[in-house]
């Protein structure tokens, strides 16, 4: 019996003792104290065991301190009844009874939660049969209800047989909880930042092998995260070869003398993705050490392409402003400089130091600066750009020109900033000028030849009128005076006179067409072919030809007399440059090369072609592509005629030409839309818009 009592201290010794020793780890004491603490329980054992010296109630004694004192819990129960027999005064303290006997002599059901009842069974269960029980994890209830995490350690001495008692360790864990959970809560913090950062983060050990790999990476190399996971990030991450070597040999160099350019630093590599698209990427390691006091690799990857394509961008556009001649400024939403470009500094006389941050009205002379606010106050209500010119001058020297040009910056719905662009357009002002006096030179030098060439066709017709004439009477009355080559001369002349008289005409005929009043009108086209098919119907008739309108025909503004004399001369040159033995000619329009404003005719026909070196030729005065007399002879002046007319129409002509197959004549003329008449009167007319200048202080912009 004595021994058995002694087995049985024994083992409640070695219970305290473990216990005492859990506690000290729970609660993080330094685990150097544990060898000791398990040699103290050995050796009180062992006194048990061994030292008869100690007598039975010095044991009780020890026994009763260790139980009492216990810094844990201890409850001793009859596991028979399954009743509460002991509790020390710890757990007293942490179920808050006021005597023991509340709680000794209840069923050990009373200690834990009611819904946790299942689990103690089958944890006493095995306490029962295994002797032992280990770290059971409930709650304790404490009188006043409240729960406290624990885990209980159970150990059983043993009666005749039957296991009749039981002691539990139970251990308070509410700390370990909270910083488990506090743990946890860092853990998710770490998570959702590695998760959530702009940056791709790959967290490798010091082997290299991934163990953390972020959906930005995933995003950036093209693997998800469960591919790359254990691999080598040098397998993963296919670099260029800067990249490799960076990635790999700086681990490896951190691992061996714990130094290396790499690590912290920014370095900037490509790597390929997993479409083979080389990225530019900045990266930075970080080496972190671990729980177990090997350090893991932190890598911080970011995509820099946009980045540097933007600051490329950035750099070329901020060169081309600096070196631009125009004054290239930016003001902020109160209208202050905020940058000034060199066209700025020579155009305004100030440097860059000198107009930054000032108000830009500061340094303008009064007129400009209200000018200038006005325009800037519109801008800001219409959010659109607008120009203006001005001009400065002094008495001393001519005028300046300007032309500002005033844009709004949005930078998001509430800010905004202003560009402002100023040219220096005094030298265009007076080329415009000059353009001016030698349009003015020109139309006055046309109109003088225009009459020249009306008074000489018109004066030289008559004196060549006598002379056919007389040449005429002279083969009429004298031929017999005559002999064969006097006759041949005769006839030649009378010709050559014919011929000049053609001339003449044409050219009377040209430079009426350059100062003909014309009367623009809507005008039917289909009606002013209908004339002209009237008009040459015994021409059509001879030559066995057709005339073919493809579709309607739209009401255009012009002469009327004009647009007939321009489709006769096309349809009779149709005719006339034709070998086909059925002369067709096609009219129409040619939409797609008509626009908005403007109907585009076509006149077609199947004669002998114009070779394409020769399709500006035509259009010249007098010049024709054959002899003489050939295909029916004339003048070379046609052609000229019509792109006179189409001219005076605000219209152009050209032609395409395949030669032997035929030629188009392409013209257009403006679509009459429900336009007013319109009277042209000269065939001269300026193109130059007015002159807008206004302003007149100093030669600078002051
Ligand atoms: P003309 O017919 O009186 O000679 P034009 O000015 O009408 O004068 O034509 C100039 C030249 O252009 C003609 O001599 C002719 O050689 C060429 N030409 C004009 N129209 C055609 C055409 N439809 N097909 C081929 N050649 C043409």
């Amino acid at each position: 019996m004595a021994r058995d009592d002694a087995v049985s201290k024994k083992i409640l010794i070695y219970a305290l003792l473990i216990g005492l020793s859990a506690t000290l780890v729970f609660m993080q004491v330094n685990p150097y104290w544990l060898p000791g603490v398990l040699l103290l329980c050995l050796l009180l054992s062992d006194a048990v065991n061994r030292t008869p010296a100690l007598g039975a109630s010095e044991a009780d004694g020890l026994m009763r301190m260790l139980f009492y004192q216990s810094p844990s819990m201890i409850a001793k129960i009859d596991m028979v009844s399954g009743q509460v027999i002991q509790i020390n005064s710890m757990l007293s303290l942490t179920l808050q009874v006021a005597h023991p006997y509340q709680v000794i002599g209840h069923p050990v059901d009373t200690l834990f939660p009611k819904d946790d009842e299942k689990k103690l069974r089958k944890a006493l269960h095995t306490l029962q049969r295994k002797g032992v029980l280990h770290q059971y994890a409930t709650e304790v209830v404490t009188l006043d209800g409240n729960k406290i995490p624990v885990t209980v350690d159970g150990v059983v001495t043993y009666g005749e047989n039957e296991p009749n008692t039981a002691y539990l360790y139970i251990t308070n864990i509410s700390s370990i909880k909270k910083v488990e959970s506090k743990l946890q809560a860092n853990r998710n913090l770490l998570q959702s930042i590695i998760d959530n950062t702009l940056e791709a983060v790959i967290i490798t050990n010091k082997s290299g092998k991934i163990i953390e790999w972020n959906p930005q990476a995933a995003a950036l190399v093209g693997q998800v995260k469960n591919n790359v996971i254990n691999k080598s990030i040098s397998q993963v991450i296919m670099g260029t070869a800067d990249a490799r070597l960076t990635l790999e040999k700086d681990i490896n160099h951190y691992l061996s003398n714990q130094k290396t350019k790499y690590i912290g630093k920014r370095e900037t590599f490509h790597i390929l993705n997993n479409h083979n698209k080389k990225i530019l990427v900045a990266s930075c390691c970080f080496p972190v050490t671990s729980d177990d006091g090997s350090p893991i690799f932190c890598f911080f990857i970011h995509d820099i392409s946009a980045e540097l394509k933007a600051r490329e961008q950035e750099m070329r556009l901020s060169t081309i402003v600096r070196q631009t001649e125009d004054a290239v400024v930016s003001l902020d939403s109160q209208f202050h400089i905020d940058s000034w470009n060199n066209g700025a500094a020579r155009i305004f006389g100030l440097n860059e130091s000198e107009a930054l941050l000032k108000p830009i009205g500061s340094i303008l002379h009064k007129t400009h600066a209200e000018r200038l606010t006005d325009q800037l106050k519109r801008l800001i209500q219409s959010n659109e750009s607008l120009q203006y010119e001005f001009s400065t001058n002094t008495q001393a020297s001519e005028a300046n020109h300007f032309m500002a040009s005033l844009n709004l910056i949005r930078y998001d719905k509430d800010h905004f900033g202003i560009s402002l662009i100023i040219r220096d357009i005094t030298e265009l002002k007076r080329n415009e000028i000059r353009i001016r006096e030698l349009m003015t030179e020109l139309e006055v030098s046309n109109k003088e030849l225009q009459s020249f060439a009306y008074i000489a066709s018109h004066d030289l017709k008559e004196p060549l009128r006598g002379i056919k004439n007389y040449a005429m009477i002279l083969k009429d009355d004298y031929v017999g005076l005559l002999d064969e080559a006097g006759v041949g001369f005769l006839n030649s002349l009378i010709k050559s006179c014919g011929r000049l008289e053609l001339l003449l005409e044409s050219l009377l005929h040209y430079s009426k067409v350059g100062n003909l009043k014309l009367s623009l009108q809507p005008l039917d086209a289909q009606r002013v072919i209908n004339d002209v098919k009237d008009g040459i119907h015994h021409l059509l008739k001879q030559k066995n030809a057709i005339i073919k309108v493809d579709g309607d025909l739209p009401k255009v503004m012009a002469d009327e007399s004009r647009l007939n004399e321009v489709f006769t001369n096309l349809i009779t040159n149709g005719l006339k440059y034709n070998d086909k033995p059925e002369p067709l000619i096609q009219i129409g329009v040619a939409p797609e090369k008509s626009s908005n404003e403007s109907v585009c005719f076509y006149v077609k026909d199947n004669g002998i072609g114009i070779e394409k070196s020769k399709r500006d030729t035509v259009f010249e005065i007098f010049q024709r592509l054959h002899k003489k007399e050939e295909y029916g002879g004339g003048a070379g002046a046609g052609l000229t005629i019509t792109k006179r007319i189409i001219e005076r129409h605000k219209g152009s002509i050209w032609l395409e030409s395949t030669p032997g197959e035929g030629t188009t004549f392409y013209f257009t003329l403006l679509k009459s839309d429900n336009r007013e008449p319109i009277s042209v009167n000269t065939g001269i007319e300026l193109l130059i818009k007015s002159d807008q200048d206004n302003g007149n202080t100093t030669n600078r912009i002051n």
